[in-house]
């Protein structure tokens, strides 16, 4: 029976130790946290999006990087795999919003326990808190994994699924880059994706923690518009996120010179209904202060703010409010913009942009094209997704192909 050892017990490596250990394989899983799936405990706010019940088509379009890679994993364990596999497992899930699937109990552990069950009775072996040190070379194969606690395991395949460097107190640190390099892989420089945005203006750190329903955010460098979406946004301590700015992230070119985001912050109304119900507003409430009337525009904390950035004074009354200033206030409503000084650190992004370069890597089966008895799966690998359940499906199919492909091409 060959000896496979998978390093990592993130989503990824569960998926590929269980279909080494189904395909044939003996099968050791090595992780240095002291319980599996970390992550997958704190994916979708504890919730776990655990895949998106979409065709291969549709997945593949919501690919950042490298899409084409991924056809021969999805085809081999698709995303309809998955949920049935868990359905198998006593987990059964539930299609929500943009079919994004959950966990019917919507607890991200009842993922990781129905696959640790799976891995149990497929006969994976799991070494916790054991952190991997180094592959051993010899004859240009992998031999063995050393440990740090002086271990050393032989191996007759080796797979990869150590993740990126995204909140590395889940255990994701980037290691397998290290590994990677060591065994003449290209390694493309990390970089975060699924992020918060930083901006210039320092005003929206006054309105932080307050959100932003059925807005328009649109990322645009010059002329050029980059991403537009209506959705849901966060003012933060830095500037801007939730989930209409990580998806804008995806989109950031590398120099972000002239990039900037413009909020509608009334999609729903064209410019001169807006300019009709403004004028119909401050005529009806001469007395009052501007702010009064946006309020019925705005949520109050930002209403209150909102003549500042229009460069209008706070204690404007409405009646004293000209055509030009009316004028203003529709313009800024309709596109107040933002500029992006920088994404958020890697530590704090959903996603890791970059790793190990699919060139190098057989996408039929997920083995190095540079040693032959070596795997990559997950994260690690230089492909990421948007938001929506892709990311980890991403995880389970590189993993499910890559295990059991090792297991196959070692027997
Ligand atoms: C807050 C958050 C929410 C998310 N929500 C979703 C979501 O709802 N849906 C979705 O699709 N995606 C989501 N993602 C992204 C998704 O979770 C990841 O893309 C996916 O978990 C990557 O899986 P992986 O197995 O490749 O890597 P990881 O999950 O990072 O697993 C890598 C594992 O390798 C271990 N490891 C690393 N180095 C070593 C070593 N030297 N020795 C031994 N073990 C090692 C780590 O401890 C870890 O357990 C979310 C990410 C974050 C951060």
């Amino acid at each position: 029976m060959p000896e496979i050892i998978v390093i990592g017990g993130g989503a990824a490596g569960m998926a590929a130790s269980l279909f080494a250990a189904r395909a044939g394989a003996s099968v050791t899983l090595l992780e240095k946290n002291e319980k599996l799936g970390k992550k997958v405990y704190i994916s979708g706010k504890g919730r776990c999006n655990l895949t998106n019940d979409c065709d291969r088509d549709a997945f593949l379009a919501q690919v950042a990087r490298n899409p084409r890679f991924l056809y021969g994993a999805l085809h081999f364990f698709s995303p309809q795999d998955m949920m049935a596999l868990l359905e198998s497992a006593g987990c059964p899930v539930t299609v929500q919003r943009g079919r994004r699937v959950f966990p019917a109990s919507e607890k991200a552990s009842d993922v990781t326990r129905a696959l640790t069950s799976l891995m149990r009775e497929a006969g994976v072996r799991v070494r916790l808190n054991t952190a991997v040190q180094a592959l051993e070379t010899s004859g240009g194969r992998i031999s063995a994994v050393l440990t740090a606690d002086g271990g050393r395991f032989p191996a007759d395949a080796v797979i990869l699924c150590t993740g990126g460097f995204s909140y590395p107190s889940t255990g994701s640190t980037g290691d397998g880059y290290r590994f990677a390099a060591d065994a003449g892989h290209t390694v493309l420089p990390p970089s975060p994706v699924l992020v918060g945005l930083e901006t210039v203006e320092d005003w929206p750190r006054s309105l932080q923690g307050l959100s932003l329903r059925n807005v328009t955010l649109t990322l645009v460098r010059g002329k050029k518009t980059l991403y537009t979406e209506l959705g849901e946004m966060l003012f933060t301590h830095f500037g801007v996120s939730g989930p209409l700015v990580l998806e804008a992230s995806c989109h950031l070119p590398e120099d972000l010179s002239g990039v900037s985001l413009s909020l509608d912050l009334k999609p729903g109304l064209t410019p001169g209904q807006l300019d009709a119900r403004l004028q119909r507003d401050l005529s009806a409430n001469g007395k009052k202060q501007l702010q009064s009337i946006l309020g019925g525009l705005l949520p109050a904390r930002l209403a209150d703010l909102f003549p500042f950035l229009c460069g209008l004074p706070g204690t404007l009354r409405c009646s004293q409010v000209t055509g030009e200033q009316r004028r203003i206030l529709g313009e800024k409503l309709k596109s107040l913009s933002l500029t992006v000084r920088s994404p958020r650190p890697l530590p704090e992004a959903i996603v890791t942009r970059g790793g190990v370069s699919v060139r190098e890597v057989d996408p039929g089966s997920m083995r190095s094209r540079i040693v032959p008895n070596l795997y990559f799966a997950g994260e690690l690998l230089d492909v990421d997704a948007h938001t929506g359940g892709y990311n980890l499906q991403i995880a389970w199919s590189t993993g499910a192909l890559a295990g059991s492909s090792a297991a196959k091409n070692s027997l």
